[in-house]
């Protein structure tokens, strides 16, 4: 088969090489990919968000399957462009990607079919936005209402900082027209993990839980980034839970997305919340992401025992009812390196060496997100950091403390002086493990 996967990050490189290892694919390509995914696929010259140029390429080389990684070609409608083009594409259609694309959307979702979640309210008007925030008190949640790459969201301890929000979002304008419209959500305590699914409109396959860690610098500190880090399973998630995360959040929403003429076929993310409550721990939903997470997709693809192309095109054709999948017991672990400065201004185009010596630690696999090829004055290839996040460090072993130490011993020789990573991701899994 011929496969095009779309985007350039960790994520898609993660893809890439679970793809490629498929007996089923014969030509993979990636638009735009990075250094790292031209091991394993061609790389083109289209970005993930250009939708004309993606479809043409996919019409003019008969693509068999096209794989999209992130969520922003995914809100443009790019589903949708493939399949009236007549090929198949992994990925919800925009109607459907508004799970993602719109809090104020998947919120009214939750409350129609009942999926568990943070009571909230959906404001076009900041005096009213402000005058909800009052009555209800701090602590208190003010999310943009669309796509902020992660900084639409203000988890505030006071109404001060509530209402400055609110204003940063509404009245000074500060996610453009994404924060035009917020939702106002009730605060939850507990533990974060996440659960992805498979659904094909109809059906949804469970796949595993993991966790990630959002804040830049060790115990948890810092401004929140993509992710510096993750690890699957996440202990966090028992079985049982599992089993509650499948029956009472993704098949309620399957179900009404169906209901409502828009069916979610691709992978749904859920961002949970496991809370304490006098009757045990109990899921509840934060967001539902419509793609992958990054790091997360690539511990669950070191993880992933089954072909995944098989997973895919069920996904696609409303089979996944005929498909199960299989996973490796072992844990898997991502350490992300990223440039200096990252998640604010960060240095570009600083050279990265040791990367084949990182790459011979047992377990490990070095995924690149923001790389990028250069020639060095000697006419040889040089890889060079060219994003925020720039390598995710991916190792599986026995145990998360054992696949800790080879994701930071392969850190370790990697030569970048303008990188860093944090020194602690798994530290809830290892202290679960010493217990
Ligand atoms: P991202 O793209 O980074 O996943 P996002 O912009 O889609 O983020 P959310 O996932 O909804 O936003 O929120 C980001 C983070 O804020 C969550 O991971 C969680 O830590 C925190 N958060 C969001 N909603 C709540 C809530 N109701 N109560 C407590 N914490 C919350």
């Amino acid at each position: 088969m011929k496969i095009l996967v779309v985007g350039s990050g960790g994520r898609e490189h993660a893809l890439c090489w679970a793809i490629s290892a498929s007996p089923l694919c014969g030509t993979l390509w990636c638009a735009p990919g990075n250094a790292g995914i031209r091991d394993v696929a061609q790389c083109l010259d289209i970005k993930a968000d250009d939708v004309d140029g993606l479809v043409a390429f996919a019409t003019a080389n008969a693509v068999d399957l096209v794989v999209v990684g992130p969520e922003q070609p995914l809100v443009l409608g790019l589903v949708d462009r493939l399949n009236a083009a007549g090929i198949k594409a992994f990925g919800p259609s925009q109607e459907a990607a508004a799970l993602e694309g719109s809090k104020g959307f998947m919120k009214d979702i939750c409350a129609k079919y009942g999926v568990p979640t943070a009571a909230y309210r959906r404001f076009t008007d900041a005096a009213a936005a402000k005058a909800y925030v009052t009555e209800q008190g701090a602590p208190i949640v003010v999310k943009a209402d669309g796509l902020a790459a992660g900084k639409g969201v203000v988890i505030a301890m006071t109404l001060d900082e509530a209402h400055a929000a609110i204003d940063d979002a509404m009245l000074h304008g500060r996610f453009g027209s994404a924060g035009a419209e917020v939702v106002v959500e009730e605060f939850m305590d507990g533990e974060e993990a996440s659960f992805f699914a498979l659904c094909d409109g109809v059906h949804a396959l469970p796949l595993v839980g993991a966790q990630d860690h959002k804040r830049v610098f060790d115990h948890d500190q810092g401004p929140n980034t993509g992710g510096m880090g993750a690890y699957s399973p996440a202990p966090v998630l028992t079985p049982e839970l599992q089993d509650r995360v499948m029956r009472e959040i993704v098949e309620p929403t399957v179900r009404g997305m169906a209901a409502e003429g828009k069916p979610f076929k691709g992978v749904l993310f859920a961002g949970l919340m496991i809370v304490a409550t006098p009757e045990g721990p109990k899921p509840r939903l934060i967001e539902f992401n419509a793609r992958f997470g990054d790091p997360e997709c690539q511990v669950l693809m070191r993880r992933l025992k089954s072909d995944i192309v098989p997973l895919l095109l069920a996904t696609c054709d409303g089979q996944l009812d005929h498909v199960d999948v299989r996973w490796h017991d072992d844990p898997a672990l991502c350490v992300v390196m990223a440039a200096e400065g990252y998640p604010g201004d960060y240095v570009k185009n600083t050279a990265i060496g040791g990367l084949d010596d990182a790459g011979k630690v047992d377990g490990v696999t070095v995924f690149h997100a923001g790389t990028k090829v250069a020639k060095t004055p000697e006419g040889d290839d040089r890889v060079l950091a060219n994003g925020g996040r720039v390598l995710g460090v991916t190792a599986t072993a026995k145990t998360v403390a054992e696949a800790q130490a080879l994701a930071y011993q392969a850190v370790d020789r990697i030569r970048w002086p303008e990188g860093f990573c944090r020194r602690d991701i798994g530290w809830r899994a290892v202290e679960r493990e010493q217990k």
